[in-house]
């Protein structure tokens, strides 16, 4: 078999075979087939499509390119949790304590932001100590023992997403709905959870801007996630606008410590409640998301959830000082609020705008492997719908350096559009898929 006549097939439209698939993934993980080959194959993957066998084949080799954990033979049912990215996006550091202490296990493998969308590891590490790279023992030793574990994945799983994401990155090959779907569920198939929930952003602060590609996405990993036996669900949340008010690392950090505490804003406690329940009516232990949801809910008012992001962070060596006492956290010398310049409805706080505004300030990384400053970030005051005074505080920039901050404040005040007339406020949801 030759990698050219792979090329050509997807080329000029043909369907891939399983073996050709798997031809293509163990040569290239193995690093006998060249990177040019590879991004060939993945632009015509990305023009011409995959049918649904294709998706899954590509997804079962990813996922069988490395070790697939048995998370079965350590807690008797593990719930694992994806969002496909966006902006202000900390549910994570919410959900899975949340969930942990309504007492089903949560051992989740997150990644680090790239471009406008953040990650989970960029924002846990805002706390002094805290270990993002646990080996597979450790990671089973604590999901055993105290039931949550947020950390890096693991080189050992999935590495055929690790090159190809890379490679992505740089070939304009990031937006194939088949290449995200197999990107995805590969790592979710090898971190060996028996149930999946995936939260499929959509809008400008996400991959997919179009609900209906949002839609076949989620749809696509849903019938992945049953094909290969694991429960799936998918909800279609919106990322038009930020999800709570910070973005930024630290920012976040402290906002979904406050979250924990009951408090926090309304969107994200809502979506984080949501999420939860859901995962729970996964893991069985609530008979639907509805009842999940207001368990989710109890376990915030009884201080347990907050309790259990506190075993976390000790877990894994954070300084739970920080966690005591958000106060601690290192804050950025330039500390700017910036008022609305004329009163109205708010008709768009453009989330991608949003986003690339923290990244520009330091907070996110063009490549992978670029150093990031957790200090900065914006703090959006407002919703889409919301009605403001000239004159209300509008953003507060969190900067580090003078440039930055003047680049910031124009790029966030053209970030928020106006009207005149009353507007909708954006939903939190487009639906659910199961
Ligand atoms: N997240 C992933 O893990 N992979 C993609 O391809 C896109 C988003």
């Amino acid at each position: 078999m030759r990698m050219v006549d792979i090329i050509i097939n997807k080329r000029d439209k043909g369907e891939l075979s399983q073996e050709e698939i798997d031809f293509f993934i163990q040569g290239y993980t193995h690093g006998d087939i060249p990177d040019y080959q590879a991004s060939a194959l993945a632009m015509a993957i990305l023009l011409n499509g995959m049918s649904t066998r294709e998706i899954t084949g590509l997804t079962l080799a990813m996922a069988h390119s490395g070790e697939i954990l048995d998370l079965s033979k350590v807690v008797p049912l593990a719930v694992d949790k994806h969002s496909t990215g966006g902006v202000g996006d900390k549910t994570s550091l919410v959900v899975a304590p949340t969930v942990s202490a309504c007492g089903l296990p949560v051992g989740k493998m997150s990644g680090r932001g790239l471009g406008f969308s953040g990650g989970t590891l960029d924002k846990l590490e805002s706390i002094p100590g805290f270990r993002i790279n646990l080996s597979t023992d450790e990671f089973i030793h604590q999901l055993s023992t105290i039931g949550i574990v947020l950390t890096g994945q693991s080189a050992d799983l999935a590495p055929a997403d690790g090159k190809m994401y890379t490679l992505r990155d740089v070939t304009g090959t990031v937006q194939s709905i088949p290449l995200i779907a197999s990107s995805i569920m590969s790592k979710k198939i090898a971190a060996g959870a028996q149930a999946i929930l995936l939260d499929v952003k959509v809008g400008q602060g996400a991959f997919m801007t179009d609900l209906a590609d949002a839609r076949v996405l989620a749809e696509l990993m849903v019938d992945i996630g049953k094909q290969v036996g694991k429960q799936t669900v998918a909800i279609l949340s919106d990322m038009n606008q930020p999800l709570g008010q910070a973005v930024g690392n630290s920012l976040e950090l402290q906002e979904a410590l406050e979250t924990l505490k009951g408090r926090g804003p309304d969107d994200f406690r809502e979506h984080c409640m949501l999420a939860s329940g859901y995962m729970l009516a996964l893991g069985r232990l609530a008979s639907d998301e509805i009842e999940g949801k207001k368990m989710a809910e109890a376990a915030l008012v009884s201080g347990e959830a907050f309790k259990r992001f506190h075993d976390l962070v000790q877990a894994q060596g954070g300084d739970i000082r920080y966690v005591d006492n958000p106060d601690l956290f290192d804050k950025a010398r330039l500390i700017q609020a910036v008022n609305a310049p004329r009163g109205g409805f708010l008709a768009e706080i453009n989330a991608r705008e949003v986003g690339e505004t923290a990244c520009l300030l330091g907070g996110g990384r063009e490549r992978k492997g670029d150093p990031i400053d957790h200090t900065v970030g914006v703090i959006v005051h407002h919703k889409v719908g919301d009605k403001v005074f000239a004159g209300d505080p509008l953003f507060t920039i969190h900067a580090n350096d003078e440039e930055k901050l003047e680049h910031a404040r124009q790029k966030m005040l053209a970030a928020h559009q106006w009207s005149d007339v009353p507007v909708k406020p954006l939903p939190l949801y487009y639906g659910t898929i199961f």
